[in-house]
């Protein structure tokens, strides 16, 4: 043994941590809601505008009768058959999908996760996915963390400029509809367009539908009744959203058989199943969840139409949208980086948003707001205090 050897033992080098992590930067809207988290600890009062979701008044039913033992033990790796059975009718009935709760659904623990497998499932190695403007802050992370491309396609882009975006290394475009922090939701042609372009080219079209009921009328067209047989596209959906629930982890994907098997395979190895009374309980208590959101969802929506009606009339400007429960909000003619809005808005007003730059590049004159959380009365003032901050640091 030379004496270098000695050492180096005596002397170890850290342990290196791998470049991808490294490079990942964090999800945004969750440091923002770490620091409101903290500040509330601190007996400090918070507008929250930066919460990714709505709060609705749900019952909690008694647990004690699911059944037992299989609550407390793992279950199926593609969700238990009865919460698959309900989904998939669900898309039957609302979407106009068909799904083979057998071969084309599985539930893990988010619609997150669910993502993550799917990329997994389809990048290789320096494989591009195109992502649209403003895109929800994990997509290009995690097609980063798949050891794939991200390529963006800037907000003041089209679903008809992407064709000039695709690449021999194009796999895949990831889509958002409805638009989170857009509100937007794309039209029946607009889909067609791309689902033309995936054919064409050979793609898979990853479609994000995790806001699909917290429209304003029936416009919403899943890519799932455009491609009935799955053979480009996927689609992804939550229970977070729309039964109010997104502590409790649960999502899922609809995809063809064979690339669900992929999908599975990778579940098995991650999570094996989300929790399993969880599931139980979602399944036996589906179609009354459902009953008691649907028109709290409708008043989040029209709650929306008041707040965007209440923007115009103080001069706040938004990209245009009518679903969801947020807004991406122009800062525009503030000196300030949307980070640095965010930061002074949150430290002097104590208004919680998310800068837009973590939507993408193109989107650093912008913030997203959510108004899923706080009253109307809170909202509009913490609507005032955001235009007061627009309009001192212009
Ligand atoms: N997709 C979008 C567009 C979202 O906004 C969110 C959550 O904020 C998710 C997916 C993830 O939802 P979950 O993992 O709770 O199912």
């Amino acid at each position: 043994m030379t004496t270098d050897s000695l050492n180096d033992r005596a002397l170890p080098q850290a342990p290196s941590l791998s470049r991808v992590t490294c490079d990942t930067r964090q999800a945004i809207s969750i440091a923002y809601n770490t620091q409101v988290y903290e500040m509330r600890r601190r007996g400090i009062e918070v507008i929250v505008m930066s919460l990714g979701e709505a709060y609705f008044d749900i019952p909690l039913y008694p647990m004690d009768d699911l059944p037992s033992p299989a609550i407390y033990h793992y279950t199926n790796s593609l969700g238990i058959p009865e919460l698959r059975q309900c989904l998939a009718d669900r898309f039957r009935s609302a979407y106009g999908v068909p799904v083979d709760p057998e071969h084309e659904i599985l539930v893990t623990a988010g619609s997150k996760p669910a993502i993550h497998m799917a990329l997994m499932s389809i990048l290789d190695p320096g494989d591009e996915v195109i992502v649209h403007e403003p895109a929800w802050v994990s997509y290009p992370e995690q097609i980063r963390l798949c050891y794939g491309t991200p390529v963006s396609v800037p907000h003041q882009q089209t679903v008809f400029d992407f064709d000039r975006y695709v690449t021999p290394r194009t796999k895949a475009i990831i889509i958002n509809n409805p638009n989170n922090p857009r509100g937007s939701v794309l039209t029946e042609a607009e889909l067609r367009h791309l689902l033309t372009l995936a054919r064409e080219r050979g793609l898979w079209l990853l479609s994000d539908e995790a806001y699909s009921d917290f429209l304003c009328d029936d416009g919403f067209v899943s890519l799932g009744r455009l491609d009935p047989e799955k053979h480009h596209s996927v689609i992804f959906n939550t229970i977070s959203k729309n039964y109010g629930v997104s502590g409790w982890r649960l999502g899922y994907v609809v995809a063809c058989r064979a690339l669900l098997f992929n999908i599975l395979k990778v579940n098995q190895h991650l999570l094996t199943c989300p929790a399993s009374i969880l599931q139980f309980y979602m399944a036996r208590h589906f179609d009354d969840l459902i009953e008691i959101t649907r028109p709290q969802i409708r008043a989040v929506v029209r709650k929306r139409q008041d707040i965007a009606a209440y923007m115009d009339e103080i001069g706040v400007a938004y990209l245009p949208g009518t679903a969801t429960f947020y807004f991406f909000v122009s800062i525009a003619p503030s000196k300030l980086t949307s980070d640095e809005f965010a930061t002074r808005l949150l430290a002097e007003n104590h208004v919680s948003v998310v800068p837009g730059i973590g939507y993408g590049a193109s989107c650093d004159g912008f913030i997203r707001i959510s108004i899923g959380t706080a009253t109307e009365e809170q909202n509009r003032e913490g609507l005032r205090k955001i235009k007061a901050l627009i309009d001192r640091t212009s």
